[in-house]
């Protein structure tokens, strides 16, 4: 029995001095130390956040089950309990390292006493790193909450946020800390305070991965948020606004105003308030609260999914957007719908975001190897596929309508994405225009203009967009064009263009807006019947089947 007792004392002081070797962040005079820990004791903080303000960076040491081994690791046994309850801080200082945490690091911690230590909410974290939120029942709960949301994850983060009153709690308690020792606990020390949340995914960041059964990787783009709030929290702040007028400003009969307080703020508050100004307005030690925080539903956000792809058009009657007039929908489905309404059911997202390399107008047709485009999904719910699945998903849309065709639909980094918007005006499209001409068309004055190369066009905002662009004129490059007669009046007209040109309007002129025009070339009226976009030259996303564009146009 002799030599065990020896034995544990030996390991129980290798523990301390670890614990210690921790501490010397701040201090190495135990007798600090100890004091610190009979003052955050008094003022009510839970067995974690003593430890958080004597910077314990050993996670481990947080995780701690059993209850006594950190109240022994703290010196917070039945002895010191009692010690607290009589001595002052004054004598404490007096006293020196008689007392507290290396006092206790010798004495025999396994005496049998085991009484809770913890009476009512904590000042400091109200709750958060206390046995109600710690414990296996808490995090089972949001297991079965995250079951319940139906995520594909293979590991994990968690994001938690906390009522910003306890900002202020924890400077109030450094204020007491200050006044102990000034030249310790100086603002230097504040920063080194071991914030809640780092603490409560020490705790229990391991135990909910292996609930999970997924690992925690601060690094996941999947994240379950833990929101705790507080009841108090509204009325605790309202002081900040007589003590910093200048951040905040009272919101007259705005039933939000408790928005008013962030983090951000807050901190900012408190950090430009001197010591005796701000113990004029808050309780140093703060108050101590009679219910804890509560923790709202949790919720569960994945990084968005990217799927890319490229489509034609064979409709005259669809448009790319929904297209709404009044509130009412012009048609009834559009590109986009055809599109994403497949892929919403497959990655069972929370929203979504089209975008393509453009647009081409109701009427006109896009042909060819198709116009690229990316849907962003938005907190998918499903986040890898197989290839069978993306074909599955490709056939799907090619069946839904015969008007909208799509291949190469693939997921692609959101990085790649921004390709699309890139470099917009230098991309090339490709076009056919279906053109009528008043008098008899005389080809040869196009073949005439052809041959001087590219052209470039002076484009007023057309009549028809004036409404959703801004007034200006617009220098746009023909590349290449080319006519085939079709008979006198009509012919087939191919450009290739610079982006952005407004093709109707060059045939037809746009009422002398556009110069040169189709109009002036011919001497004639001229106008448009048809337009086929046959080309958008932009090789994104990857080719991932044989290009069968020419099965596809139907001319
Ligand atoms: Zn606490």
């Amino acid at each position: 029995m002799f030599w065990f007792r020896c034995i544990f004392l030996v390991s129980y002081r290798f523990k301390m001095e670890l614990l210690l070797d921790e501490i010397k962040l701040f201090t190495t005079d135990e007798k600090i130390i100890s004091l610190v820990i009979e003052k955050l004791r008094e003022c009510g903080c839970c067995k974690r956040c003593i430890l958080r303000f004597i910077c314990i960076k050993d996670a481990q040491t947080y995780r701690v089950v059993d209850d006594q081994r950190i109240e022994t690791l703290l010196g917070l046994d039945s002895d010191v309990s009692a010690r607290a309850r009589t001595a002052s801080s004054e004598e404490l200082i007096s006293n020196g390292s008689q007392n507290g945490l290396l006092a206790n690091a010798g004495a025999e911690p396994d005496d049998g006493v085991t009484q809770s230590k913890e009476l009512g909410v904590c000042t400091a974290c109200l709750g958060v790193l206390q046995e109600q939120y710690c414990k296996q029942s808490f995090l089972e709960e949001i297991r079965d909450m995250v079951t319940k949301e139906d995520f594909q994850f293979s590991v994990f983060f968690c994001s938690l946020s906390l009522p910003v009153s306890l900002l202020l709690r924890e400077h109030s308690l450094w204020i007491i800390l200050n006044d102990l020792q000034p030249s310790v606990f100086t603002e230097d020390y504040r920063n080194n305070i071991i914030p809640v949340k780092d603490v409560w995914k020490w705790v229990n960041g391991s135990s909910l991965a292996n609930i999970l059964n997924v690992p925690f990787d601060q690094k996941s783009s999947f994240a379950i948020s833990l929101t705790f709030v507080h009841t108090n929290t509204e009325k605790e702040c309202s002081f900040l606004y007589d003590l910093k007028p200048d951040i905040f400003r009272k919101r007259k009969n705005n039933r939000h105003g408790w928005d008013v307080f962030n983090q951000t703020n807050v901190l900012k508050a408190i950090q430009n308030a001197t010591i005796k100004k701000f113990r004029q307005f808050y309780n140093c030690p703060p108050k101590k609260l009679l219910y804890p925080c509560d923790c709202d539903p949790i919720k569960c956000h994945q990084e968005a999914l990217f799927i890319a792809g490229r489509y034609n058009k064979y409709s005259r009657h669809l448009s790319q957007t929904p297209w709404f007039v009044d509130g009412a929908k012009k048609f009834e489905t559009s590109v986009e719908e055809l599109i994403c309404t497949p892929m919403m059911q497959l990655v069972k997202a929370s929203d979504k975001k089209f975008s393509a390399s453009g647009r081409e107008d109701v009427d006109v047709r896009m042909l060819g190897t198709g116009r690229p485009f990316v849907v962003e999904l938005i907190n998918p719910r499903r986040v890898s596929f197989t290839v069978q699945q993306l074909l599955t998903l490709q056939m799907a849309i090619n069946d839904s309508s015969p008007d909208v065709q799509v291949r190469d639909i693939q997921v692609v980094a959101k990085e790649e994405t921004s390709i699309l918007k890139e470099g917009e005006e230098e991309k090339i499209k490709r076009y056919r225009a279906l053109c009528w001409t008043k008098d008899d068309v005389d080809v040869e004055r196009i073949d005439a203009l052809a041959k001087q190369g590219s052209v470039t066009i002076h484009q007023k905002t057309p009549i028809r967009v004036l409404h959703r662009r801004t007034l200006a004129v617009r220098d746009r490059v023909i590349h290449s064009l080319s006519a085939k007669k079709i008979d006198d009046h009509h012919f087939n007209l191919f450009l290739s263009t610079q982006a952005g040109t407004y093709v109707k309007e060059f045939v037809h002129g746009d009422f002398g807006r556009t110069v040169p025009n189709l109009g002036t070339v011919l001497g004639t009226d001229c106008d448009i019947l048809e337009l086929d976009v046959e080309a958008v030259e932009l090789d994104w996303p990857k080719a991932l089947q044989p290009d069968d564009s020419k099965e596809a146009v139907d001319p």
